[in-house]
This record gives C-alpha cells, structure tokens and sequence, in this order.
C-alpha cells in the first residue's frame, strides 16, 4: 500500500516538497535538511526521549524506589550534555522533570521540533529477572504501514501552504524513507554500547511495535540499556561511571549517525 502511494505520488512530491519547505521559520534561518543530495546544514535537532514518568514508573529496580523513569531521565540529561558539547547540535527532551506524558506528546514534541533523529531511552525488565544486555528497538515494516496518523492529528499544521492531505501523504512518505535510517541509527548504538557494556550483552537490532515509534517522522528508535531487574546488571545501572559509559555510548552513536548521515544525505 505504502510503495503504491509513494510511486503515485512521485509528481506530487517534486511539486508539492517545495512549498512544504517554505516554512515560516525556515525562511529566516537554513533549513536543518536541505534539499536531497545536499549535506546537511549545520544545525542537527536531537529530540531525546526519557521513558515512562510521573505515575507512569517503568520497571522497577533491583533497589527500593529504583524505578525505570529515574534512570530514563538520568540518562537522558546525561546524554543531553554530551551532544550539546558537538559543534551544531541541538537537543529536546520530552520531558526535563518527573512527569507523566502520553505517547502522543513525547511524538508531538518530536514533529514539531522538525527534529533529525528521535531517541527513546528505556530500561529492561523480565519475569524471570535473570537476564540481561542491551538491544535497541525499530518500527516493523508492519507497523510502519499501519495508520498512524491518528498520533498526529489535531497536532495543527505542520507545512502551512500545504493542502491537509497532501501534507499528510507526505508525512507518510517521510516515515517510509526514515526507517532505513533508523536501522541505521539503532546498529550504531549496538556497536557503542558494544564497547561500553560488553559484547556479550548485545542482544541486536530488533524490531516492534512500539507506539512511540510509531508518530515520528524522522528516524526514530528505542533504546533498552539493560536490565535493571537484574541482580547484577541493574545494580550496575546504579553506578555513575556505568551511566557515564551510557551516555557516552549513546552521545556517540547519534554522532556517527550525523556523520553517516552527511556523506550520504538521500
Ligand atoms: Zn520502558
């Protein structure tokens, strides 16, 4: 279905990419993405996204009152100041404090930032508690194809000049030509975490469905640091010099990824 659109609207997308381009505020600054084949401008937006908050707690720690949604945010701050260090980088995060969001805001947060990439930052748990490592998570080709429009709609008017529907199919069209950069993304955050964490804790690239994958236009990914159910790993997940090595990880991996990105900008 989504092929089929993409082809019928080949016309569309060359006339209709351009005034979808003259956004208000990219007319008084460089668009952060350029026409295709150009490398991008200078400016990167990274929307970073602690898991969970407020009532909303995640899976809870090896630790009394050690929840997922502390870490999430420890991380994510952490994560934040790394690539606010890089030369152009700019970064959000869905939230700053401890508090509940729905999917649809952290996705709404990340549309309207007109951001580059979209981080989720979570944490493990299993029923069994017994295991551990690290894997990051991308949209099936499946769910890729379901409607998600609805997690976008009422957000107002993302190309202003632009008819409703035809903005909408380019939404979709966005989306479909993200996801190889998210496959992307996520096996650079594999192979940092790989020298943070151990290769022994690598537990891949995965697909799912994840509703906060779902929304985002850009390429978007969910990150599983490890578990911190674990006896061992989550009291790692505790220590600073562990969360530093995270951090970093994921600080570089969203680099690469720019780098990646700039020398092969389709
Ligand atoms: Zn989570």
């Amino acid at each position: 279905m989504r092929r089929v659109l993409v082809a019928a609207l080949g016309v569309t997308l060359a006339v209709g990419l351009a005034p979808a381009r003259m956004r208000p505020k990219e007319q008084e600054k460089p668009p952060a993405r350029p026409a295709a084949a150009a490398p991008p401008a200078g400016r990167f937006v990274v929307v970073l996204d602690p898991g969970h908050g407020g009532s909303n707690t995640g899976a809870a720690g090896v630790v009394l009152g050690l929840y997922e949604k502390r870490l999430t945010l420890a991380l994510a701050r952490a994560v934040a100041r790394r690539l606010e260090a890089a030369e152009g980088v700019e970064v959000r995060l869905t939230r700053r404090d401890d508090r509940y969001l729905t999917l649809r805001e952290r996705v709404r947060r990340a549309n309207q930032e007109d951001a580059d990439v979209f981080v989720s930052i979570h944490a493990n748990a299993s029923p069994s508690r017994g295991q551990r490592g690290y894997e990051t998570y991308v949209l099936t080709p499946e769910a890729l194809d379901v409607d998600a429009r609805a997690l976008r709609r009422g957000d107002g008017p993302a190309r202003p000049g632009v008819d409703p529907e035809v903005a909408e199919l380019l939404d979709d069209v966005e989306r479909g030509t993200a996801q190889p950069w998210a496959v992307r993304l996520a096996e650079r955050v594999q192979a940092r975490l790989r020298v943070a964490r151990g290769e022994a804790g690598d537990r891949g690239v995965r697909q799912g469905t994840m509703d906060v994958l779902m929304g985002p236009t850009m390429p978007a990914v969910l990150v599983e640091v490890g578990f911190i159910d674990h006896s061992v790993e989550g009291a790692e997940l505790l220590r600073r010099d562990v969360r530093d090595g995270i951090a970093d990880a994921l600080a570089a991996a969203v680099l690469d990824y720019r780098e990646l990105r700039a020398r092969d900008p389709r």
